[in-house]
């Protein structure tokens, strides 16, 4: 037998704490966008599944409206919504160890990516390929489907994920817990399945993953993962903007499309290098290319060369160009610190996402440069973000995960980030209005077809359900979900037939 149950009742041991507590603060604060602030009645900080399950139970009953967090880095408001009366806060639930009895490492749900690399890497050299930063929390992040600077050659880090224990709420309104792994003879096994990228908030509160490679044999905790690597190199290059004029933008935007068509099969040797496009705006001043390989020295110098040479032939020698090598660790917990670290008081932030199948057309690339160059607007942060994708997520079918972009070769992203209230209409209109012209032809999103692959959940965009924005006439749910949905609204209906964890991208039952 697969289950277990904790049951719900009095809430005794976890902290339940009001705003006049600095540790309602705390969790008010740790939101990433600071475009929503929340305003519950209370925080429960809660230790243990048996607190969880009290705590949700305890919400029901009250008829409060619940939201759970745990690195709170959500990027739309499905934490702080102005209705959400309740926050159950999962991140004192950090321990992670292995459990011999199922022959995987289990990993509570509030412990962030950083602590998850950390433990894996000291404990037993391995790794799972979990996203970028650090302090995303593992709660909401891999029932995302998760991807990051190890994909391409690792796949998405739900690809390893063996058993998830989730509390749900029964028709009743009781709560309890349940472990659901991906066993084909478990009873819970569409309940693991969701987990592997319907995204957070949506079915239940995770408490705790459970890892293995699909592939993994024995019972050694060092064999149960891949290997983490033995170092990496980084690489950034910087142009200036003011020698690129809209030739030389639309060859780079060309060549970079073309290489990342040409190199992102699974097992292909430039599998081994997630880079990043940056085309900031034009009056930040800089065009940036950067990267990371896992290729061993010797081989990497060639594939980075490569790389560099062959997306910007046309921009001629960079201005700065800089090359390090560093242990995994000491990359995977401070990333690209010029890319990564947040001014004083945080940021808000849109980001409006899109999977590539195919390079950016001549009239993509042209729509990208006229945004890139307005000089009506002030909204120094925006940019367009091109990240290789594909290798190794690609060889795992659509529906043997929820996450079913199974097909991308780019992870687009129009994003802005700003400081002051009073730049929210400005900075909002720019990504709305860029992202509504590059996807013009497909009713202002990457429909999922030929030439994209939809939109990760774990980069939520809740214009994407909005007709004003989306007037493609395919529903949000085809763009986030493609045709995983209707499996996820049945998934639903049994574990979460009262509908309480919901937001605004959140699977519906009708
Ligand atoms: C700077 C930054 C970098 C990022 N990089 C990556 C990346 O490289 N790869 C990637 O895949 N994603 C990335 N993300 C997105 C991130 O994975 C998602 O936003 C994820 O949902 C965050 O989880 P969290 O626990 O930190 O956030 P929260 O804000 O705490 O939660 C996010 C959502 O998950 C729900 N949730 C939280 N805890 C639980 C739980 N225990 N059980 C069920 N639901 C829960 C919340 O209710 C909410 O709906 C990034 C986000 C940011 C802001």
């Amino acid at each position: 037998m697969t289950s277990s149950h904790a049951t719900g009742g009095a809430p005794t041991g976890a902290a339940k704490i009001g705003p006049d507590d600095a540790r309602y603060r705390a969790v008010i604060d740790k939101q990433f966008n600071k475009r929503f602030t929340a305003h519950p009645d209370y925080v429960r900080l809660t230790e243990s599944t048996a607190q969880v399950a009290a705590a949700v139970e305890e919400a029901v009953r009250e008829g409060r409206r619940l939201a759970m967090t745990s690195g709170g880095h959500c990027l739309e408001n499905f934490v702080t919504g102005a209705d959400v009366r309740a926050i159950i806060d999962v991140s004192p639930m950090k321990r992670i160890a292995y459990d011999r009895e199922r022959r995987a490492v289990c990993v509570e749900a509030g412990a962030t990516v950083g602590e998850t690399f950390r433990a894996l890497a000291e404990t037993w050299g391995t790794v799972i390929p979990l996203g970028e930063y650090p302090d995303v929390g593992m709660g909401g992040h891999v029932c995302g489907g998760a991807f990051g600077f190890l994909c391409r050659q690792l796949g998405l880090a739900a690809d390893y994920l063996y058993a998830v224990e989730m509390v749900t709420v029964d028709a009743g309104g009781r709560a309890s817990s349940v472990i659901a792994t991906r066993e084909p003879d478990d009873p819970h096994r569409d309940l693991w399945w969701a987990n592997t990228g319907a995204g957070g908030g949506t079915l239940g509160v995770v408490t705790r993953y459970w890892f293995r490679a699909p592939n993994a044999l024995g019972d050694d905790p060092a064999a149960m993962l891949p290997r983490a690597p033995a170092s990496v190199t980084t690489f950034r290059a910087e142009w200036s903007w003011e020698r690129v004029d809209e030739a030389a933008f639309r060859r780079l935007v060309r060549d970079h499309g073309v290489w990342c068509e040409r190199n992102s099969a699974a097992g292909s040797p430039g599998a081994s290098l997630w880079t990043l496009l940056e085309l900031h705006r034009k009056q930040f001043g800089a065009i940036v290319v950067r990267g990371v390989s896992t290729a061993p020295p010797g081989a990497v110098e060639g594939l980075v060369d490569s790389h560099v040479g062959a997306v910007c032939g046309a921009l001629g020698a960079p201005a700065k160009r800089e090359v390090a090598r560093m242990s995994w660790l000491e990359f995977a917990l401070e990333p690209f610190p010029d890319l990564f670290t947040m001014p004083p008081g945080g940021v808000r932030t849109k980001v409006k996402d899109a999977l590539l199948r195919r390079p950016l057309t001549d009239k993509q690339i042209d729509t990208a440069y006229a945004h890139l160059v307005r000089d009506d607007v002030d909204v120094m942060g925006g940019m367009l973000g091109l990240a290789t994708y594909g290798g190794q997520v690609n060889a795992v079918s659509a529906d043997a995960t929820a996450s079913a972009h199974r097909n991308a070769i780019l992870d687009l992203a129009c994003s802005v980030g700003w400081m002051d209230h009073r730049d929210d209409a400005a900075s909002l209109s720019w990504a709305r209005a860029f992202y509504r012209d590059l996807f013009a032809d497909t009713g202002g999103v990457p429909v999922p077809g030929d030439a994209y692959d939809g939109a990760l959940i774990n980069h939520p965009d809740t214009d994407i359900a909005d007709p004003a924005f989306n007037t493609s006439g395919v529903p949000w749910s085809a763009v986030y979900f493609h045709d995983n949905y209707p499996r996820l609204q049945r998934i639903k209906a049994r574990w979460d037939p009262r509908n309480v964890f919901r937001h605004a991208l959140s699977v519906r039952t009708g």
